[in-house]
């Protein structure tokens, strides 16, 4: 994947006009509140998701407009294609190769990114709902079907909530609730073997890149926690019966609580560096690597199985980096195309190879 070329107008703060990066590392720097993530904003549109700023989409459009443009002329699929995102009048058009796609999974189809936005720090800092939603964003872009089984997995997982809620009044329902055991244990088990086999590739990947950035000296390590003790070489029956058990030995818990405790919904990450919680000890640097080191592994993941590189976008990464780690991003990640943002001009001299824009006001200059 490659983007030869990017075009704007009425897009955030941006000044109407466009871009022409270069095919390895990309430096956008100015001072704070220029416009740079409002550019890298605009490259993870082509996805055909949600902005990573979670903004509503109207809220991109430059103030006192009523619409906005993007163009990207990029290589894919070896071909060069085009796609347009209009917004107007609440609604997303979309036009690839020329030709109206209204679905925005057109664009995933044919472009992929992945993002490292300052929030998402938050996979360290935060609670597990973010690194299992983190696992369950990476499965969904490698397996579609995934986000069926996640859906329905769910649904399930509401219907037995329900029900417990009643049983706690209504102690005949004790044995209807144990009926949903069964279905929610063969849904769950779906889900865990899923994000088992997605850690198990992902680790590995993980802990190379963490060594690459951090000089050989920390060795990040990544777990999957869950009260149900499988592990990858498990098949999803053997997980299902772990599962179903466990939601038996739990029922009168779960009919007291009105919830049930035990599945995929309650699982987590555990990150650890040197042996060491990386929540509990890591530094800031420590931390902001540890996400960096997950998300380049994301992206080659996202290559092994699309056999495309997607563009790595990666917003005010370099703070809080000491100048071995900023070397390791901006001169090793081979074979990628990136695009960063910084504040720093001094950033520039650390780039061996790439081309360096200045953003002021909205204005992007080479
Ligand atoms: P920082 O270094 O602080 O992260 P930045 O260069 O990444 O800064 P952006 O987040 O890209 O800055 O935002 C730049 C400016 O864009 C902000 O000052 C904001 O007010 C402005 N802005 C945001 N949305 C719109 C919009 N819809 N129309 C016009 N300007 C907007
Ligand atoms: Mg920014």
């Amino acid at each position: 994947m490659r983007i030869d070329s990017l075009r704007f107008e009425n897009f955030r703060n941006l000044i109407n006009g466009g871009i022409n990066p270069c095919d390895t590392i990309n430096v956008f720097y100015g001072d704070n509140a220029q416009g740079k993530t409002n550019l890298l904003e605009a490259i993870w549109l082509f996805c055909g998701g949600h902005s990573f700023r979670n903004n509503k989409e109207n809220e991109l459009i430059k103030f006192g407009e009523d619409f906005y443009k993007l163009e990207l002329d990029f290589y894919s699929r070896d071909r060069d294609q085009k796609a347009q995102i209009v917004f107007e009048n609440g609604k997303r058009r979309i036009k690839i190769n020329g030709i109206d796609r209204n679905r925005s999974s057109y664009l995933t189809e044919i472009f992929s990114a992945i993002v490292f936005f300052p929030d998402h720090l938050d996979l360290i800092k935060n609670n597990p709902g973010i690194r299992r939603n983190f696992l369950d964003t990476a499965i969904c872009q490698q397996k579609i079907k995934y986000a069926v089984s996640l859906a329905q997995y769910k649904k399930i997982l509401n219907q037995r909530n329900a029900l417990l809620k009643d049983a706690y009044n209504h102690s005949e329902l004790k044995s209807t609730v144990a009926v949903w055991n069964d279905i929610l244990a063969s849904s769950g088990a779906v889900i865990i073997k899923e994000r088992l086999e997605y850690i198990k590739k992902l680790k590995e990947k993980a802990r190379i890149h963490h060594y690459g950035i951090s000089d050989n000296t920390e060795k990040l390590s990544i777990h999957y926690l869950s009260k149900i003790k499988a592990d990858e070489s498990f098949d999803e029956n053997r997980i299902r019966d772990l599962f179903y058990d466990l939601l038996c030995e739990s029922l009168d818990d779960d009919i007291r609580y009105g919830y049930t405790n035990i599945g995929p919904h309650r699982d987590d990450l555990l990150i650890n560096v040197n042996g060491k919680s990386a929540k509990t000890y890591c530094s800031q640097g420590q931390q902001r690597s540890a996400v960096l080191s997950l998300k380049l592994s994301e992206a080659q993941l996202l290559y092994e199985k699309n056999d495309e590189k997607p563009v790595i976008l990666l917003d005010d990464v370099l703070s809080e980096l000491d100048s071995k780690r900023q070397d390791y991003l901006l001169n090793r990640i081979d074979g990628y195309q990136v695009f960063v943002t910084c504040c720093e001009e001094s950033n520039k001299k650390q780039l061996k190879k790439g081309k360096l824009f200045y953003i002021n006001n909205g204005e992007i200059k080479e």
